[in-house]
């Protein structure tokens, strides 16, 4: 471990911390340059980094780490005003470094604790993360073999906690029941525009062969589905989702199109046509991940839109960052303002539910309710058993 600040009260605290919760080899530097040294000589799993320093600051050791490719975690520490701090945070990510924690001084124990936890976490990563991207020509043979599914996940109203609706997501499957998620395709197939439409045609299509079997039994339900610009701008596709959602017999306003915000930034002409065509056949719009894209109040405004979901980063942390909290109400009392309807996304307590909810946010989607997950375990989650197979 590594501390880099100018202030030596502040290292030596830090260390102690730190020799108090564990044994850890622990190094210190007063400013970028002698941590530049050290750097270079050792491996380090995290460094804490303080944002101000007179010599060299923090701004310039991140560079550095960017440079070296340092895959540790970086904890950025700072007395300086808070958004100078998430500032930096968002500068270290756009540097591809993985921001374990943001502290102010003095620090907590507690705090430094929690930064512990999250970085072990950092450096064992999850199944998903390690596995590594599917090829174009697989993708394609996934969609030619029909080894493209949709998994569901749930959407709950937060009032009354009853299942509103699922979102269909992506999963690929290999013949030895292997699967294979978003982060492994998504990216590959939007470089190709027929491969990305075919992939949304397959996944779509899934989708609607098993919502119908659903909407026979819980009539209200609605399914979301994800649209990229690349399959928007295709003229044809609301045409196409029209006449699939017509040989299913599912009505289209229980068809939630999600469009993301980036999607919604290029081609503006183009995609307002695909926009307003999906409206005229009734389709429900959305726009995902919101906060985080481009999206523009005027868009807002002239687009018609029924739906907005707030992304996952400001729901995750709307108990413990105030700026994330400001985010969230705002967004909600922009929704409601223009009559839209709002998801939040990412919801991982009931703590976090229960904000939501009295902040008069409508729907809620996260692991609190359930993870994405295939159709029939979704009717035996939900006691939809009386569904009949499609
Ligand atoms: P999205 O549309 O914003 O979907 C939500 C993602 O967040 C899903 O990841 C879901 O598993 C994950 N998620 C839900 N609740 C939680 C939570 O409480 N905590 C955390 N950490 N994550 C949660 P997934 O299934 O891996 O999909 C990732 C993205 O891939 C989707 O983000 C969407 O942008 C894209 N995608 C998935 N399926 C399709 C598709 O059929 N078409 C297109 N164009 N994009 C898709
Ligand atoms: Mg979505
Ligand atoms: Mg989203």
């Amino acid at each position: 471990m590594l501390i880099i600040d100018d202030h030596a009260v502040i290292r030596r605290t830090l260390s102690a911390c730190l020799n108090g919760i564990g044994n850890f080899e622990v190094y210190e530097a007063g400013d970028g340059e002698d941590a530049r040294q050290l750097i270079a000589d050792r491996q380090f799993d995290i460094i804490f980094c303080d944002i101000n320093m007179p010599n060299e600051n923090g701004i310039d050791v991140l560079q550095y780490l960017a440079e070296q490719h340092f895959s540790g975690g970086v904890v950025l520490i700072s007395s300086t005003d808070e958004t100078l701090l998430k500032a930096s945070s968002l500068l270290a990510r756009q540097f591809n470094l993985a921001i374990i924690g943001v502290a102010e001084k003095p620090i907590q124990r507690h705090t430094v604790l929690s930064f512990l936890i999250k970085a072990n976490q950092h450096l064992a990563p999850s199944e998903q993360q390690q596995l590594t991207p599917l090829s174009a020509n697989a993708i394609a043979k996934a969609i030619d073999d029909a080894n493209v599914i949709a998994f569901f996940q749930p959407q709950v109203c937060l009032k009354t906690q009853q299942l509103s609706g699922v979102e269909a997501l992506a999963r690929i499957e290999n013949d030895n029941g292997e699967v294979f998620y978003p982060s492994q395709f998504i990216e590959i197939a939007e470089q190709s525009d027929p491969l990305m439409l075919a992939l949304t045609k397959a996944v779509v299509t899934d989708a609607l062969a098993k919502f119908a079997a659903l909407l026979a039994v819980e009539p209200a339900l609605t399914l979301s589905i994800n649209i990229s610009a690349r399959v928007l701008i295709d003229q044809t596709f609301p045409h196409w989702l029209q006449a699939i959602c017509h040989q299913y017999s599912v009505p289209p306003p229980r068809v939630i199109c999600e469009l993301t915000e980036t999607a919604l930034a290029s081609h503006p002409s183009l995609l307002t046509a695909s926009i307003l065509r999906l409206r005229l056949f009734q389709f429900q719009l959305s726009i995902d991940d919101f906060g985080t894209g481009y999206a523009s109040i005027e868009q807002l405004h002239s687009l018609p839109f029924q739906e907005l979901k707030i992304d996952q980063r400001f729901v995750a942390d709307c108990l413990t960052d105030l700026r994330s909290r400001v985010v969230v109400e705002q967004t909600i009392q922009l929704a409601k303002g223009f009559g839209m309807s709002v998801v939040a996304e990412g919801i991982e307590s009931a703590d976090v539910a229960g904000f939501l909810a009295l902040k008069q946010c409508d729907i809620g989607q996260g692991y609190f309710y359930a993870k994405p997950m295939r159709y029939q375990q979704l009717i035996d989650a939900f006691g939809l058993n009386k569904v009949e197979s499609p």
